[in-house]
């Protein structure tokens, strides 16, 4: 199938959502926290939006949910144009292999973390972000306060959606309970590999977790790399077509914390993940979908966001493959 046909996808979505809506308990909500651990279980939302203007949305795509791991992207495609190749020296791109806040593998491999979605790399990526929000000369605000200005913005942008917003009771309960985080940070710091002082780092790292969407919001703000870099929404440059590239390989092989080879396997396209039940995937050149779903598997990634996308891809006839 060349160009996709409206209709018919409307039509799986529907039917794959008829499929899986009444599955639950296959999983565990994250529960390190207690606005995740109060999440309904039931929740499930799927959103597709096409680089032709086309979406489509079913079931609870209205009820946000914090994107947790999935900033991780967004704060890479802020990055990667302004630091160019340097970003990696500070930071690898292979699968990690190891559980997404290991610390073993850092020791290893001197502070230099495995990719930039596994969470020390993360970090050192909101680190070197933040280096760029340093010199704005309005004094009345911190360089973490600015970093988190413009990663709303950014987001807000790409979604088209001005009221998406840090949910802050989620942010500050990350803070509290974010003790290994500190830990990769510092230690990454005695390594020289985390610049700014490890508490502002985490305070910017932990909103950028907290950020509510909904699954079209979601499945909006991801369109540009379906589309070679451009947001199709507003016609804007986010990131260069070698980034656009380069950030899908990587959601390819590291999106999905240890499972994104079997993700790769089963569902065939770029995605990533967060403990909040969001998984967002796309089809460069056609379209990006995001799912809601916050029972997980063992794995940390929505149970049922992965059959839904599985079968996706499946009967839509397309993936990246
Ligand atoms: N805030 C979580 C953490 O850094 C994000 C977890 C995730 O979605 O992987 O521990």
């Amino acid at each position: 199938m060349d160009k996709i046909d409206h209709i018919e996808l409307g039509q799986i979505v529907t039917r794959i959502y008829n499929r899986y809506k009444d599955d639950i308990n296959v999983g565990k909500v994250a529960d390190y926290i207690p606005t995740l651990k109060e999440v309904d279980p039931r929740g499930y939302a799927i959103s597709v939006a096409t680089i032709d203007g086309f979406v489509f949305n079913v079931g609870d795509y209205h009820t946000g949910f914090t994107i947790q791991s999935i900033s991780k992207v967004l704060t890479l495609a802020m990055l990667a144009p302004r630091l160019g190749d340097e970003l990696w020296r500070f930071v690898g791109r292979e699968p990690s292999g190891n559980s997404f806040n290991s610390l073993v593998q850092l020791e290893n491999e001197k502070g230099i973390p495995r990719n930039p979605f596994i969470n020390a790399g993360a970090l050192v990526v909101t680190d070197r972000l933040m280096d760029f929000y340093k010199d704005d000369t309005d004094i009345r605000l911190s360089t973490r306060a600015i970093t988190k200005e413009a990663i709303l913005r950014f987001v807000r942008g790409l979604s088209g959606e001005e009221n998406i917003d840090f949910d802050k009771i989620t942010a500050q309960a990350e803070i509290l309970t974010a003790e290994r985080n500190y830990a990769l940070a510092h230690f990454m710091k005695s390594f020289g590999n985390i610049g700014n002082s490890v508490q502002d780092v985490i305070n910017t790292y932990c909103h950028q977790c907290s950020i509510r969407m909904n699954t079209e919001q979601l499945a909006k703000a991801f369109l540009f790399l379906a589309n070679s870099g451009v947001n199709p929404l507003n016609g804007e440059r986010i990131v260069g077509l070698r980034d656009a590239k380069r950030i899908n390989a990587l959601m390819l092989t590291c999106g999905l914390y240890n499972e994104s080879g079997d993700f790769a396997y089963r569902v065939g396209m770029p995605g990533k993940s967060g403990v909040g039940g969001g998984i967002v995937a796309l089809i460069p050149g056609k379209l990006s979908i995001a799912v809601w779903s916050p029972e997980l598997n063992s794995n940390g990634n929505s149970h049922r966001g992965i059959s839904t996308l599985e079968d996706f891809t499946t009967e839509l006839g397309i993936s990246v493959f």
